[in-house]
């Protein structure tokens, strides 16, 4: 895991989701698969010629923007899929629960992390999703809120869900982390608002957070009980 910008009094966390509270190659692949499809379907055109498009976008994109990701939502936008019909589709398809279990050591992550900080989702899939997933994890009453596609109509990274989520939690965005797997989308933003950031490898690194409280090491323990 790398930290950016550890803020000097730690009140909340925000956590992305897909790829940071759970790791799950096939639910990704699905995810973004599933949607491809009904675009290409609704547009007359083919998965494969869809996917290459997508694909070919996202890489010129990356070369036009430093090499910066940009989302598969405002990928899709360009390709006529508006943030409604992708908030609506997503809803329509996802089903989390088809391939995530209980996770019952991030549940115990969150629990004590939860004891000392304000936990929130901010995720680019719709809160109806998010609230699917979670509950697929078990960890559904872990978070104090979830800030979705569909809260803002923005997805990350823009500002608007990272700042309606510290408004939510009560607190500034200088006594924030963003904790997430994509620095492009999770991270770089925040560190703009004055947030902290913490790249995760996946949820095996999140279950690591628990120890860095517990044990009291240097990065969190500093602001251990801040809250
Ligand atoms: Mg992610």
């Amino acid at each position: 895991m790398e930290w950016y910008n550890m803020p000097r009094t730690l009140r909340a966390l925000l956590f992305d989701m897909d790829g940071t509270l759970y790791t799950n190659g096939p639910y990704m692949a699905f995810q973004r698969r599933i949607l491809l499809e009904q675009l290409a379907q609704r547009q007359g055109t083919t998965f494969t010629a869809l996917d290459e498009a997508v694909q070919a976008y996202q890489n010129q994109w990356a070369q036009t923007h430093g090499g910066q990701t940009v989302s598969l939502s405002n990928t899709l936008v360009h390709f006529g899929l508006s943030i409604e019909a992708g908030i609506r589709l997503r809803e329509e398809l996802y089903e989390p629960e088809a391939y995530l279990q209980p996770d019952p050591l991030l549940r115990e992550t969150l629990r004590t992390l939860g004891t000392a900080y304000v936990l929130a989702v901010v995720t680019n899939n719709p809160v109806l999703v998010a609230q699917k997933t979670l509950s697929a994890l078990g960890v559904a009453d872990c978070f104090h809120g979830i800030v979705g596609l569909d809260t803002c109509g923005v997805s990350k990274p823009q500002a608007a869900p990272f700042l309606t989520a510290t408004e939510w939690c009560g607190v500034s965005p200088t006594d924030c982390v963003s904790v997430g797997d994509r620095y492009d989308i999770d991270i770089a933003l925040p560190l703009t608002l004055g947030m902290g950031g913490l790249l995760v490898a996946g949820v095996a690194e999140v279950y690591q957070l628990k120890e860095s409280l517990t044990a009291d090491l240097p990065l969190l323990g500093q602001h251990r009980y801040s809250g």
